[in-house]
């Protein structure tokens, strides 16, 4: 990936212990920056801060941006990716979403006017609600529940957008914003409960894969790789482009497409179970990407197969070695049988 050129930073990475977070860090770090991850480990893991540990540069605040947050030092970039994005997981306390995104974005901004910092919201393709036009482009305004279940998380990003903006305009904070449409890879955790990890995992264990609804919905699957570079490229545009930009691959599949290609390329021996669709589950999603492509030139380069290739490969090492540990550890029986001697 380019370093596209830029000084060392020290930039600091909010939600850095999840799946995009903990990936851009490790961009970060490899092109030489100093990276602090804050992160309150909600659905972010120890293990993804660990590998970090013994590098000199990176550091880790526990620290949950629902409250204020003051440094010792001064970052000189910030992003805002801290927020549950799985929906099962986003959902499971929907006032701490709400309060992650305003709250958390008006702490991060903040501390973005105190220290001088550019400051990026990672916010999402959910502003478009269920969209009424495709492709989405920017400057379509979106077709959203206030008042459904997942409002929080809609909601709470398109207030988010709100507060960037203002913060750019009243108080001159250097603001980025990108709508990151779904994104998968390596990294995923196996409890993430979004559809490409699901449909993985189950196929791997040889379970039926779950199709919400007839499975006729669809989605457009964008490579974590290509997705950071786009991060770091709106990150490191000219001041003056502060979007809302679209990140994502146009290339569009339905559910039932993208169960039926996960289960070829893992070869599994499993089935399809139809399950109820979830309340407000987008029925059309699909990025225009013009926009990025003419100011950050960027577009995404890695085609689904592939991307899923490297994440089944990548699910297939990470089940293998939790089933080793399982086998490793003794069962109940064995404790109870050990206690009694
Ligand atoms: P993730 O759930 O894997 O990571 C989110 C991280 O934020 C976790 O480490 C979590 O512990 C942390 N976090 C949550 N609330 C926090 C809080 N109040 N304080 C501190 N840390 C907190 O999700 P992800 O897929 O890595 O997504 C990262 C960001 O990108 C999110 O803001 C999400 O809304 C946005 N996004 C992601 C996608 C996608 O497909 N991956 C799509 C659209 C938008
Ligand atoms: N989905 C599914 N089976 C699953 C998980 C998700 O059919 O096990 C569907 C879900 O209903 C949605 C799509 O896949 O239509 C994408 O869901 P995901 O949770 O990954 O992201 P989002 O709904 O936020 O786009």
């Amino acid at each position: 990936m380019s370093s596209y050129g830029m000084p060392k930073q020290r930039i600091l990475v909010a939600g850095g212990a999840g799946f995009l977070g903990t990936r851009l860090c490790e961009v970060l770090l490899d092109q030489g920056h100093e990276v602090i991850c804050v992160d309150n480990f909600i659905t972010g893991r120890h293990e993804n801060t660990e590998r970090f540990m013994n590098n000199s540069r990176y550091s880790v605040l526990h620290h949950d941006i629902i409250n204020p947050i003051s440094l010792d030092v001064n970052p000189t970039q910030i992003y805002n990716l801290a927020c549950a994005a799985s929906p099962p997981h986003y959902q499971a306390d929907p006032i701490h979403t709400l309060r992650t995104c305003v709250e958390g974005s008006l702490n991060l901004l903040e501390l973005g006017k105190r220290s001088g910092a550019r400051v990026l919201l990672a916010s999402t393709s959910e502003v478009y609600g269920d969209p009424q036009v495709h492709p989405q482009s920017e400057s379509y305004r979106g077709n959203v529940n206030s008042v459904g279940v997942r409002s929080c998380y809609d909601e709470g990003k398109r207030c988010a957008e709100t507060l960037f903006s203002d913060y750019g305009r009243q108080k001159q904070v250097v603001i980025k914003i990108a709508r990151i449409f779904n994104t998968y890879g390596p990294g995923m955790s196996e409890t993430d409960g979004r559809v490409v990890s699901n449909f993985i995992c189950q196929a791997l264990r040889g379970e039926d894969l779950t199709v919400y609804g007839d499975g006729t919905q669809t989605r457009s699957l964008c490579y974590v790789d290509d997705m950071i570079d786009g991060l770091m490229r709106l990150m490191n545009s000219p001041e003056s482009f502060k979007g809302p930009v679209n990140l994502g691959n146009p290339q569009e599949v339905t559910v039932l497409q993208l169960a039926e290609l996960v289960r070829q390329l893992t070869k599994a021996d499993a089935g399809v179970e139809f399950k109820p669709l979830p309340a407000d589950d987008p029925t059309r999603r699909c990025p225009d990407i013009q926009l990025a492509h003419r100011h950050l030139a960027w577009q995404p380069t890695t085609h689904l197969t592939t991307g899923l290739l490297r994440t089944i490969a990548y699910f297939r090492e990470l089940l293998q070695a939790s089933s080793q540990e399982a086998a490793s550890r003794p069962t109940d029986i064995h404790n109870d049988i050990a206690r009694s001697l």
